[in-house]
């Protein structure tokens, strides 16, 4: 099978990362339907020999992926906080107001917008996933239940809606038709118009063999030299470039029309060398990837099997899509990792897909005691290893699985 680039329509043919056969990694399963059969779908990452975008086929429509997508930003204290240090530079920089009219795209719980609600500026969020629609609206951050897109964009400008500021944090990479939604930006933004972007940055992906950040809903990654390219292919350039280290490490870009005339910032000369030298600039530059795969999951299943001999018992923190990847590409199951706990109470009580792991309140983790906690969303270990301090007191140890495992005491 030959698919094509979601960018420049080449020819898929260069393998970067074959993770076998996986469910989806946001569909947690019911306790009720515990036994029922699931379907699992081919994980494997093409480069493309032209534009060199690292991506991933699609398999079913976006609508059956995303209309019960059970990720809530505010569960994350860290998110949150990002978020709140977002809003302050902006608002700053641009000096927004009443007048203004900022549109998030992916807005989530409207856990980011909802600082320029209480700031008085005007907001609105675009959210596809109806649930996660509801609870932003319930906390009064006006937000449509639509995919962006152009003719999304469209009717907005029609109603005289135009954007100042348009936000597009970690959606770009769901997005099954990229040319249909960076046009979109483009129609949307004001002549003097900024977008922000963030993604995670396919550089530290490779560097932090972050495997496990691969998943069907995540169709593409991104390295500044991709991002620059398809932004260009839009009438849009990059002026400035910010490294952030949310989600593994990301990139936040600053866009604007490429008609404006405007400087571009130093990071940008600094990140474009850097790619360059970590070979990112030709195909080659990403034949390494796969063995540094097998060996990270080689060292975990060691781990695992050494850990379930030794009569010791391992537990997982956290829910994440992350957690799907990772178990259903080692093969790891209750067996070796007996349940997961997770803050979100919409999370709680169901299974992993996939390796059928329960997922229980955190509480669980007072009563059972393991000796060791891995710790699924390692991007935030931090603010888990904090939370779980307790832990130390029966001498349980931290576990992060990439790009080595990792026992943290
Ligand atoms: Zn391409």
């Amino acid at each position: 099978m030959t698919s094509t680039c979601r960018h420049c329509g080449s020819a898929l043919e260069v393998s970067f990362c074959n993770l076998g056969m996986s469910p989806f990694a946001n569909s947690l399963i019911e306790q009720q339907h515990s036994s029922a059969a699931e379907k699992h779908y081919p994980l494997e990452l093409f480069v493309c020999s032209s534009c060199l975008l690292v991506q991933l086929d699609e398999f079913e429509t976006p609508d059956a992926i995303f209309s019960n997508y059970s990720y809530f930003s505010s569960f994350s204290d860290t998110w949150v906080a990002h978020a709140k240090r977002y809003v302050e530079k902006v608002c700053d920089e641009y000096k927004f107001d009443q007048r203004s009219q900022v549109v998030e795209i992916a807005s989530n719980d409207g856990y980011l917008l909802k600082e320029f609600v209480r700031r008085n500026i005007p907001a609105l969020g675009v959210e596809p996933a109806v649930n996660v629609a509801k609870v932003a609206q319930e906390a009064g951050v006006p937000t449509i239940n639509k995919f962006f897109g152009r003719s999304l964009a469209r009717e907005l400008v029609e109603q005289g809606l135009s954007a100042d500021l348009v936000i597009a944090n970690n959606v770009l990479a769901h997005v099954p038709d990229l040319s249909d939604f960076v046009s979109g930006f483009k129609i949307l933004l004001k002549p003097t118009g900024v977008l922000t972007i963030e993604f995670p940055h396919l550089l530290r992906l490779m560097e932090g063999v972050q495997f496990d950040t691969v998943y069907h809903e995540h169709f593409s990654y991104f390295s500044f030299f991709a991002a620059e390219k398809l932004m260009a292919s839009h009438g849009l350039q990059i002026f400035d470039v910010e490294k952030l280290e949310t989600h593994g490490g990301s990139l936040r870009l600053y866009v604007t029309h490429q008609e404006r005339s405007v400087s571009q910032g130093a990071a940008i000369r600094l990140l474009r060398e850097e790619e360059l030298r970590a070979g990112l600039l030709s195909i080659d530059g990403y034949r390494k990837f796969p063995e540094l795969v097998r060996t990270a999951r080689r060292e975990l299943l060691r781990f695992l099997l050494d850990a379930e001999e030794n009569g010791k018992m391992v537990v997982g923190y956290g829910a994440p899509a992350k957690a799907v990847t990772l178990l259903s590409y080692c093969g790891v199951g209750p067996d070796l990792l007996k349940f997961t706990v997770d803050r979100s109470p919409h999370k709680q009580g169901r299974l992993l897909p996939g390796s059928r792991l329960p997922i229980y309140a955190p509480d669980r983790i007072r009563e059972a005691k393991p000796d060791y906690i891995l710790i699924f969303p390692w991007n935030i270990k931090d603010e888990i290893i904090d939370q779980l301090s307790f832990a130390r007191s029966w001498g349980a140890k931290f576990i992060v699985p990439i790009p080595e495992v990792a026992i943290i005491p």
